[in-house]
């Protein structure tokens, strides 16, 4: 080789050196500068091929996503080429495999335009290589990391501005200590981050732990998993609030062990009062707050469920208001609806707490008592609720007097679910309200048929004697004058101890087939003038006293005899008595009639003809008996101010009877305006529940003793 060739090599070696160096320099730069995978590679390729001077230059790598990013440059001149192409070139090319932890991350091919590598160069691109992947792997490093950052940054910003509670617990340790809770969390609870960091995730329950959804949480929390449910938890300041609480486990990279829980609360406090203001609605009488119907009925299956397991009774009060028609009418909608409020809150008052009071609607109200042990105690709430219900209420400035009626049902004799009890309660109701209202009764079977079991019957009837289950009522009779009390009606009453009293019309027609009349007749005879000497010794104003006679009490002709012993054995004087007796008594054998009311009259006792009108009604017989006076119906004195007929009848009553020299007392008076006409009639004396029902013994002293009087033209 001449000097010129030596020299030429010398300088060709240089100058390959010289542009190793500043490719490798060129490349550190592109390294350095790159900010993604790309770049790196596009720059290293380009500092290849414009710096190193290489014909073609390109770098295949796997990216973490799994994709493989290429990069291919020609140098200037080279024709373009296709990757598929690179391996079927004639030209020289070094392959070198990029490398990142002993594993094979991709590869570098470098094709020179003419001559072969040497040990030198080839070392020095393996250099290269090895940077790049350095510098590959670093970016790719970089790059997750800050993605995970951006994550995180997210998340958190997520998290803060979250308007959801959020809780995170660890789950390592014992206990579960909160290890982060979010703004939200702090608005919602009103605990700060500090105050509750290291305490455990239970303490929101405080100790409300009689809670199912915390049964669902626990497991979740043990078995690791999702839960989810409503609780209830408390503020810093006490108040409750729901939680819709979810809580999620959060496990380690690995997936198999849960560190931490995410608890994300939600305040659905509005939601749930807003559902709970539905279910008010759909289940409880606007007006009165009570149970409505429907919850009624599921109050009374409960109570049938208990009572069924302890072996006790339920007992169903069905309450009407008497005659509430007329105070709607009489005061307008808005007080009657005060009155029905103040009625709730009486029943309310008259009852345990775990017993239920239900408006049905209207006047009707409902009282369930469960846990029942005798039918007794439920004769006591019915009568403690009349008591409470007597009271005056005060209705726009008046004092009003409500009274009601009571039908009471028991489980199991009477049913065994709410619409029988009901059923039967309101049967038992409607029997109250025919005689006489303000009462409460038991529903009996015989009820439903009208007529009692006559054979079964007649034994109650006897024994009714034996244990003076008969008592009188009695139903005050005033001069219509004076508006004074003059007198009374004494009322035989069956006080039965499972139907409650039960009313002549019910009894009386068998006690007469059976003769039980004259033991029963005998019975009130002495009753009542061992009331009324009672009476004159306590002081009472002189009173006329009238009983009922029946038929073939009237056909024994030792009745005369009978009166007589018991005025004498009583110290009772016959003026204090008077005896009413049907038409039908004595226009059938009016000869014998007639000797008979004479031998009574002999007693000093007054004689009446009972529900005068509905008989023969003959005036001309009446010339022939010997009688005191006469009782005009409460079928003619009910339509008196409506039926012209019927006031035209009682006018010539009157007037008639009158003129026999007979006193006329009109019976059933049941408003002013029936007592105003027979005021114009010239009616003498009259009875009815305009004044008052037939009362019990001391009641009537005290109307007496009050000097309770009817005032003309004024409403009790
Ligand atoms: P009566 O002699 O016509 O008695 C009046 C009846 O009318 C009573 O019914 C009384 O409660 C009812 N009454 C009174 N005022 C009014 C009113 O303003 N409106 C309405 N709708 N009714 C009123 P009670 O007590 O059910 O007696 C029914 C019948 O039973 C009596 O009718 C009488 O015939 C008979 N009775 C009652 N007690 C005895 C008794 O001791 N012996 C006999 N033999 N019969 C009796
Ligand atoms: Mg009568
Ligand atoms: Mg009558």
């Amino acid at each position: 080789m001449n000097r010129t060739a030596k020299g030429a090599n010398a300088r060709a070696a240089g100058d390959a050196a010289t542009r190793l160096l500043a490719l490798l320099g060129a490349c550190t730069q592109r390294r350095t500068h790159a900010t993604d995978t790309c770049s790196l590679l596009d720059g290293v390729c380009d500092a290849l091929v414009d710096t190193g001077g290489y014909a073609v230059a390109a770098v295949r790598l796997a990216d973490p996503a799994g994709d493989t990013l290429r990069t291919l440059r020609v140098a200037a001149g080279h024709r373009p080429l296709l990757w598929s192409e690179l391996g079927h070139l004639d030209a020289p090319a070094l392959e070198l495999t990029l490398e990142s932890d002993g594993r094979a991350i991709g590869e570098l091919r470098v094709l020179r335009r003419e001559g072969s590598f040497d040990d030198t160069e080839a070392r020095a691109l393996q250099a290269l290589a090895a940077d790049l992947a350095f510098s590959a792997e670093a970016i790719r490093a970089r790059n997750a990391q800050r993605r995970l950052d951006e994550q995180l940054r997210q998340l958190s910003r997520a998290l803060e501005s979250s308007s959801n509670g959020v809780m995170i617990t660890s789950s390592t340790q014992l206990d579960h200590p909160i290890v982060y809770v979010n703004p939200a969390f702090e608005r919602i609870t009103g605990y700060t981050a500090a105050e509750v960091v290291g305490q455990s995730g239970r303490f929101l329950v405080r100790d409300d732990l009689a809670q199912k959804g915390l049964t669902e949480i626990r497991a979740a929390l043990r078995e690791r998993r999702e839960g989810h449910t409503i609780l209830r938890n408390y503020r810093k300041d006490g108040q409750m609030f729901w939680n819709e609480l979810s809580i999620a486990p959060v496990r380690d990279e690995s997936g198999e062990m849960t560190t931490h829980f995410v608890s994300i609360i939600n305040d659905v406090s509005a939601r749930i009062a807003y559902e709970q203001q539905l279910e008010y609605h759909a289940t409880h009488d606007v007006l009165t707050g009570l149970a409505n119907r429907s919850l009624l009925h599921d109050r009374i299956n409960q109570s049938i469920l208990q009572a069924k397991r302890a072996g006790k009774l339920v007992g169903v009060l069905l309450l009407d208001l008497d005659r509430f028609k007329l105070i709607n009418d009489g005061f307008g909608h808005a007080p009657a609806d005060n009155l029905l409020k103040a009625v709730a809150e009486r029943l309310n008052h008259c009852v345990r707490d775990t017993d239920t009071v239900a408006r049905l609607g209207g006047d009707e109200f409902v009282v369930v008592a469960g846990s029942i042990d005798d039918p007794d105690s439920l004769a006591g709430v019915a009568a403690k609720i009349l008591r409470q219900l007597a009271q005056p209420l005060d209705i726009e400035g008046k004092e009003v007097f409500v009274t009601a009626s009571i039908g009471i049902a028991t489980y199991p004799r009477d049913g065994d679910h709410g619409e029988a009890l009901l059923r039967n309660a309101d049967v038992a109701m409607y029997r109250v309200k025919e005689h006489g209202r303000n009462s409460y009764r038991f529903y009996a079977p015989e009820m439903n048929h009208m007529a009692l079991d006559r054979l079964d019957m007649e034994g109650n009837l006897r024994r009714a004697l034996e244990r003076d289950e008969i008592a009188v009522f009695f139903q005050p009779i005033l001069s219509l004058a004076t508006g004074r009390i003059v007198g009374a009606e004494a009322l035989a009453r069956w006080n039965h101890p499972r139907i409650g009293m039960i009313h002549p019309p019910e009894f009386i027609p068998l006690a007469e087939e059976t003769g039980l009349i004259i033991p029963l007749g005998e019975r009130v005879l002495r009753l009542v003038c061992t009331q009324i000497a009672a009476w004159q010794a306590a002081g009472l104003p002189p009173l006329r006293v009238a009983i009922n006679l029946s038929a073939r009490q009237f056909r024994q002709d030792d009745l005369p005899r009978l009166v007589g012993r018991v005025l004498e054995e009583t110290g009772v004087s016959g003026s204090a008595l008077e005896l009413e007796l049907t038409e039908s008594m004595v226009m059938h054998d009016v000869d014998n009639a007639i000797s008979m009311l004479r031998d009574l009259k002999q007693l000093g006792v007054d004689l009446s003809l009972d529900d005068f009108g509905t008989g023969y009604s003959s005036l001309s017989y009446l010339k022939r008996f010997p009688i005191d006076a006469l009782k005009i119906d409460r079928s003619f004195v009910r339509d008196i101010d409506s039926e012209a007929d019927d006031a035209a009848i009682a006018h010539a009553v009157i007037a008639m009877a009158h003129s026999l020299g007979l006193r006329v007392i009109a019976e059933g008076v049941e408003s002013e305006a029936q007592l105003e006409l027979l005021r114009k009639y010239g009616c003498d004396d009259f009875q009815g529940f305009l004044f008052s029902r037939a009362v019990p013994a001391e009641e009537f002293a005290l109307l007496v003793r009050n000097g309770r009087t009817q005032p003309p033209g004024t409403a009790p």
